[in-house]
């Protein structure tokens, strides 16, 4: 476990062709929607119905029983059933109860993990980008929920994604270091991470960001996987990365506190005694920890 890439990753399941080919093919599209066995899966919120019995699982419903709004093709299974997503009020549905991706998102299996994660992520996306860059008109929905375009000036607009890197530093004696932002709750620790700035590369965000937030320089950057995290548009790059030198950790206050190194005893007993809450297993940091830890951190939580 503590060799190779992250093997799990909550969010990065989905099991759908997406079929970009269709996405722009009226006549492929109607005949899909008139389809009584197409599923549509309705969120409100980035939230959707789930039923939690015998275990958790989306409760997708037929094109008859979605609300009328924009629908955003989500892919085709390998039966050739079609899924789509669209916006609004949650249908009424015997057994179920909204859910949203931190709830569920580790718990639903991989085709309803992958649906639930694209719905999101186009939910907050069409509902945060109406307006055209260049001009301010309103744009409209295309290509099946995966463009908007303007009407004014033609101009093409496609869903956005910012990519962060989250980084597991080790020093030389292999210990992780764990950090506490300011606004989060007192137990709370996690590896840093940040967001890429414009005309860098992934491993120049990871080395800057440690740099920034504790002071400490990093050699060794390996990328060992990836995650959509459409809370609200950011794609997680998870990487390792080897504290170089052993300059002393001198944290940035606006950004962090409480930064330190734990060796994996020490880490076990600060969890075991409550002293620290590790991140939770939907996260990569999570399973990035997790990789270096051998397994299951104590008290991992069930959602
Ligand atoms: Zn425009």
């Amino acid at each position: 476990m503590t060799e190779g890439p992250l093997e799990w990753l909550a969010l990065a399941r989905g099991t759908l062709d997406r079929v970009a080919l269709h996405r722009r093919d009226d006549a492929w599209l109607e005949a899909a929607w008139a389809d009584p066995g197409t599923r549509v899966l309705v969120v409100e919120d980035g939230r959707a119905p789930v039923s939690y019995e015998p275990r958790p699982a989306l409760a997708l419903v037929p094109p008859e029983r979605a609300p009328d709004g924009d629908r955003w093709l989500l892919g085709v299974d390998d039966d050739g059933t079609a899924y789509f997503g669209t916006s609004g009020p949650l249908p009424e549905i015997e057994g179920t109860r909204p859910g949203g991706l931190r709830r569920v998102g580790a718990l639903l299996d991989d085709r309803d993990s992958g649906l639930l994660t694209h719905a999101v992520a186009l939910e907050h996306w069409h509902g945060s980008n109406r307006y055209c860059p260049r001009c301010g008109t309103e744009t409209r929905p295309a290509s099946a929920g995966h463009m908007r375009v303007c009407p004014k000036d033609e101009s093409q607009h496609f869903p956005r994604v910012d990519p962060a890197v989250i980084m597991l530093v080790t020093d030389e004696a292999d210990r992780i270091l764990l950090a506490r932002g300011p606004q989060w709750p007192a137990d709370r620790r996690s590896i840093l991470a940040g967001f890429v700035e414009p005309g860098e590369s992934l491993e120049q965000a990871v080395a800057r960001e440690v740099k920034e937030e504790v002071g400490v320089p990093v050699r060794d950057v390996r990328y060992l996987g990836s995650q959509p995290w459409p809370l609200p548009q950011s794609l997680m790059l998870g990487f390792t990365a080897k504290a170089d030198g052993g300059v002393p950790l001198s944290p940035d206050p606006e950004e962090i506190t409480d930064a330190a190194w734990y060796t994996r005893d020490e880490l076990r007993e600060a969890i075991e005694a409550g002293d620290i809450v590790a991140p939770g297993p939907l996260s990569i940091a999570a399973q990035l920890i997790m990789r270096w830890y051998g397994g299951d951190l104590p008290k991992m939580p069930d959602f």
